[in-house]
Order: structure tokens, then C-alpha cells, then sequence
């Protein structure tokens, strides 16, 4: 795949998801878990469902 295509597509997956820890099944608003701290955050796309990375 074109590599423009595909920055600009994963531009789009962070704009169109939120971040989201599974753990706590909470999203969250910044880079990490108010919760638990985690930073190792799913992106949660709604009526998607959520997924580590962006493809
Ligand atoms: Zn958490």
C-alpha cells in the first residue's frame, strides 16, 4: 500500500477511535488510565469494537 495512504488512514484511525483500557473496560480521555495508570491502551472505534494498533 501506498505509504501516504497509509499514514493519512492512520491519522484517520486515531481521529475516529478513542483510547480505551481493557482492563479497566473504561475509556479514557487521556494517554493513560485514570484507574489503574495503564498506558497500554487499546483504540476503541465506536460499532467497531477496539483493537491494539490502528489497521
Ligand atoms: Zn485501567
Amino acid at each position: 500500500m501506498n505509504s501516504e495512504i497509509k499514514a493519512q488512514l492512520e491519522k484517520l484511525a486515531f481521529k475516529r477511535s478513542k483510547p480505551f483500557c481493557y482492563s479497566c473496560y473504561e475509556e479514557t480521555a487521556t494517554g493513560c488510565c485514570q484507574h489503574c495508570g495503564s498506558d497500554d491502551l487499546m483504540r476503541l472505534i465506536p460499532e467497531v469494537g477496539c483493537e491494539y494498533g490502528t489497521d
